[in-house]
């Protein structure tokens, strides 16, 4: 890992810290069209061979919605969503909200996509492939 990237929320409560294998402004952010996403303005990040560290004064608030596989997390001070995580095979993976990012404006326009159309098992499958791991901590 010889690449990171870092942030925080617009609080400040939470701090994300990433480490990629690349630079993250190699990366291109994947906005979901579904209604949810495009409501927070949600341009998701990650790389499977990366590493996500979310660390927060308090503990997030979590939602889950769609075909409730996954975990929307949002500061519970200033409401951002911060990151979507899923556990599979025993292990937290998850995207992250690039637009936390300091690195954002410096990044790629985030593509369309539409994991919507996707069965629960193809949702699945793209995750394992697509997400990283993700540590969480209170600080
Ligand atoms: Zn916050």
């Amino acid at each position: 890992m010889n690449h990171s990237a870092s942030g925080h929320c617009s609080c400040g409560n939470t701090t994300l810290n990433l480490s990629l294998p690349l630079p993250v402004t190699d990366l291109t952010p994947r906005a979901c069209d579904c209604d949810f996403c495009v409501s927070h303005q949600a341009a998701y990040l990650s790389h499977p061979e990366g590493q996500l560290q979310l660390a927060s004064k308090m503990p997030f608030r979590t939602k889950q919605q769609g075909s409730k596989q996954a975990q929307f997390l949002f500061c519970s001070s200033c409401n951002d969503l911060i990151a979507v995580i899923c556990q599979i095979r025993g292990e937290y993976k998850g995207t992250v909200s690039a637009r936390y990012l300091s690195e954002y404006s410096f990044m790629k326009e985030a593509l369309p996509i539409s994991p919507k159309v996707l069965s629960p098992k193809e949702k699945w499958t793209r995750w394992e492939q697509m997400w990283m791991p993700v540590a969480i901590t209170n600080r």
